[in-house]
């Protein structure tokens, strides 16, 4: 290598760039009959017209049993997708929609699709709580905690997302070009395989939103109208070019399912209707990249499910129900299909994607039961939860961050279990934010435990810190508002 002429090396090493370049930007196979539209589509209609829907056979090696259910199965699912955001005068309804910057846009333009919207279980006026900072601060002494110190910690995690907001509107893992920060804060991620903007804004967006932070708020909780208004700006282009697929860049269904809640819960809050077309295009899409088959969802659509991709797609699809919009309660039916799988001792544990007991999973596994059919009551459920509470909060936030959602909706049924933990919890997570300098607000250091912060470092450790701060307020309406009643209203 020495002895070559410098042109030499350099062209070995273009050309090694560019084969690699190659193999990230080819598109990964799709499953089957997914009818989605790679290319963005253009502001013409005429354009749009064009544009076919992709259908795709089934992967080669699946048995024909196989092949023959995952074309039959999700018929329904399909028609639904087509109805909201294929049709050209839709689509071109729903761009002109997007702008969610633009305050003075003429909503009316998808007055029509909202008549498609709002039929399933309908906003019990959940998300609207967190609005109220009297409510919250009851709601935290209520749940045990200390409402100044939770409050602060939240409050300051906000306005670290706040100064890490791209001028774009978005949000990047890779914060070291944001003007904001040029490189202040340590831990960046900057894999390759991270360059999806759409799950980082989804992350930095939902702490906000859970503190109620909207774009449309009055008062203090306008206070970052103007940065909520763009990243949802952000990731409505994103929903919308992708026909209801939110990711690109190396994303998944991850990224697809954070930002299905994001936009269900920023619909919800505000019932803005421009939010409405790119909100329940975004849930179609989950709903229709389910693998018909098991039930469950992994990182492409329709591939087997594991439970922790299936758990951000439950959250997303709950989200989409409390916020009015349509969610198939066929799809939710075929979640327990795919829990039913990988439980174990009894229900009360789960595995990746075979029956297995791992904190992280049986965390995960038992929300989702809790989100698509089991009642607080359920004795699995409770043995389950126990044995979390047991374990005590971790520092993978990922398990903590479920674990501390399960808990606190059983508190009724195990409140020794809940106090400890939360106390645990929240001692644990306001100790460790930073309080001073530029870095105030986030977190990452004593918690890069887990698979956690080698994919989303500082901004996913810092946003699912928050969110689980948020519980005491976020989840304390209406879902499970302790009447001893369970919600049912997913499955009519
Ligand atoms: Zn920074």
């Amino acid at each position: 290598m020495t002895q070559a002429p410098a042109w030499l090396v350099s062209m070995v090493l273009h050309v090694a760039v560019l084969l690699t370049l190659a193999l990230i930007v080819t598109p990964p196979p799709e499953n089957a009959g997914i009818k989605t539209i790679e290319s963005p589509p253009t502001e013409s209609v005429d354009d749009v017209e064009e544009i076919q829907p992709v259908d795709l056979t089934p992967d080669d090696q699946e048995t024909q049993e196989e092949v023959e259910e995952v074309t039959e199965a999700p018929q329904t699912v399909e028609v639904e997708t087509v109805e909201v955001v294929s049709d050209a005068s839709d689509l071109a309804a729903a761009q002109t929609s997007i702008d969610v910057s633009d305050m003075s846009a003429d909503i009316s333009v998808s007055t029509d699709l909202l008549k498609t919207v709002g039929k399933s279980g309908g906003s019990k006026a959940g998300f609207g709580a967190r609005a109220n900072a009297a409510t919250q601060k009851e709601m935290i002494k209520a749940g045990g905690g200390n409402p100044d110190e939770i409050i602060r910690a939240v409050e300051s995690s906000c306005d670290w997302f706040k100064r890490h907001q791209m001028p774009d509107g978005g949000w990047s893992f890779d914060f070291r070009q944001c003007p904001g920060c040029m490189g202040k804060c340590k831990n960046p991620e900057t894999e390759s395989h991270l360059k999806d903007r759409a799950a980082a804004t989804a992350l930095a967006l939902l702490p906000m939103l859970g503190q109620g932070y909207t774009h449309t708020a009055q008062g203090t909780k306008g206070k970052y109208r103007q940065q909520v208004d763009k990243g949802l700006a952000f990731l409505c282009q994103a929903v919308i070019a992708g026909r209801g697929k939110a990711y690109s860049g190396g994303g998944n269904m991850y990224s697809q399912g954070l930002v299905g809640i994001v936009l269900s819960e920023a619909y919800g809050m505000t019932k803005d209707q421009r939010l409405a077309v790119p909100a329940q295009a975004a849930i179609d899409f989950i709903m229709a990249a389910q693998d018909p088959v098991g039930g469950g969802w992994r990182y492409q659509p329709r591939q087997a499910g594991d439970t922790s991709a299936v758990c951000w797609q439950v959250m997303a699809l709950k989200s989409g129900n409390m916020s009015g919009l349509r969610v198939d309660p066929m799809v939710v039916k075929k979640v327990s299909t795919f829990l039913d799988f990988v439980q174990s001792d009894g229900g009360a544990a789960y595995g990746y994607s075979s029956p297995g007991d791992r904190p992280a999973l049986n965390a995960a596994g038992l929300l989702c039961r809790m989100f698509t059919e089991w009642k607080k009551t359920n004795e699995a459920l409770l043995r389950g939860a126990k044995k979390l509470a047991k374990g005590g909060p971790s520092k993978d936030m990922y398990t903590s961050y479920y674990a501390t959602q399960v808990l606190y909706h059983v508190k009724q049924q195990l409140p020794k279990e809940w106090d400890d933990w939360q106390r645990k919890m929240s001692q644990m997570l306001i100790k460790a934010q930073f309080t001073d300098g530029h870095q105030a607000g986030s977190y990452y250091e004593g918690f890069n435990t887990g698979h956690a912060p080698h994919v989303g470092g500082r901004i996913y450790v810092t946003s699912m810190a928050t969110m689980t701060l948020e519980v005491y307020f976020k989840h304390g309406l209406p879902l499970y508002q302790d009447t001893g009643k369970e919600t049912d209203d997913f499955v009519e």
